[in-house]
């Protein structure tokens, strides 16, 4: 029947295109299930959001190339597109698997701080970022990213804080709080206590004006953690976990962490808070789903 191979991959292309159009159909139709996967990254920290409505978002893609073989499981081999990643703050553990996942997948948006460290991979990354074509957003509370009943708030930093010098990047993690009806994840980053208690101050300031643009997002009751900076004792303070009063506390983590994350302080305090704790070291990939009624 194929008397050349050309003939054989127009055919091919054209039951794909087919079964892309079912697929559209379906997803049309009927939503889908709500999840948020917590990839076991090894030292570094990834997770891929897929919304009800199909969109994909990344929020950190670890360091090297594990991230594309961890899309690979959750993403279906016809659909090469991201719809927004998410980097929380310039360092390898976070940002490395960008630069592969470039390589193999369309991004649409790219949402980060702006500030960028002095290694090899941080010029790779803004040359990547000025030169290709994408849709860049300089994270700052007050921003929202919403699509039906899904959106994504940015909580830190206040202000733009692009090309401003750090001496160190963790303080200038993004915070996001993303919200899927009514279930919330707080994405931490490498966010320090300091970080922290800035999130207090300022969730106090907005506690009675939810009306601001500024505010509309600034909460920080969430039903789960993304605990900061892999579970290490300069990040989550009590007061923090008291406000932010999760059931559920995701620690990324590689295993025999040379840096002894996630420490036994920040285990303590979650347990005694009575926080489920979910670990990538122990767990591999921790994935939530969120099923309609
Ligand atoms: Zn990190």
């Amino acid at each position: 029947m194929f008397k050349n191979g050309k003939a054989f991959v127009a055919l091919l292309a054209l039951f794909l295109a087919n079964l892309f159009a079912w697929n559209i159909v379906y997803q049309l139709n009927q939503e889908q299930p709500f999840e948020v996967v917590f990839f076991d990254v090894g030292q570094g920290d990834s997770a891929l959001i897929k919304t009800h409505l199909g969109h994909y978002i990344l929020i950190d893609a670890g360091d090297g190339k594990d991230v594309l073989d961890k899309l690979s499981k959750e993403i279906p081999f016809y659909r090469k597109d991201i719809d927004l990643i998410v980097l929380s703050h310039d360092h390898a553990d976070h940002l490395g698997g960008f630069l592969d996942l470039v390589e193999s997948y369309d991004i649409t948006n790219i949402l980060w701080n702006g500030v960028s460290g002095e290694s090899t991979l941080s010029a790779r990354w803004k040359r990547e970022i000025d030169t290709g074509d994408y849709n860049v957003k300089i994270a700052r509370l007050g921003q929202r990213i919403s699509a039906d009943d899904f959106f994504i708030d940015v909580l830190y930093p206040f202000d733009d804080i692009s090309g401003d010098y750090f001496n160190d990047l963790n303080l200038s993690s993004v915070v996001v709080r993303v919200v899927y009806k009514d279930k919330s994840f707080l994405f931490m980053g490498d966010a320090y206590k300091e970080n922290e208690e800035e999130l207090i101050a300022m969730n106090k300031f907005c506690q009675d004006k939810r009306e601001e643009l500024i505010c509309r997002g600034m909460i920080l009751d969430s039903d789960v953690l993304k605990v900061g900076h892999h579970g290490s004792r300069t990040s989550t303070s009590e007061n923090f976990i008291e406000l932010v009063d999760p059931s559920l506390a995701i620690i990324s983590a590689g295993e025999d962490n040379r840096y002894g994350h996630p420490h036994p302080e920040t285990l303590e305090l979650l347990e005694r808070y009575g926080i489920r704790i979910a670990r990538t070291d122990l767990e591999g990939d921790i994935k939530i789903r969120i099923n309609h009624e």
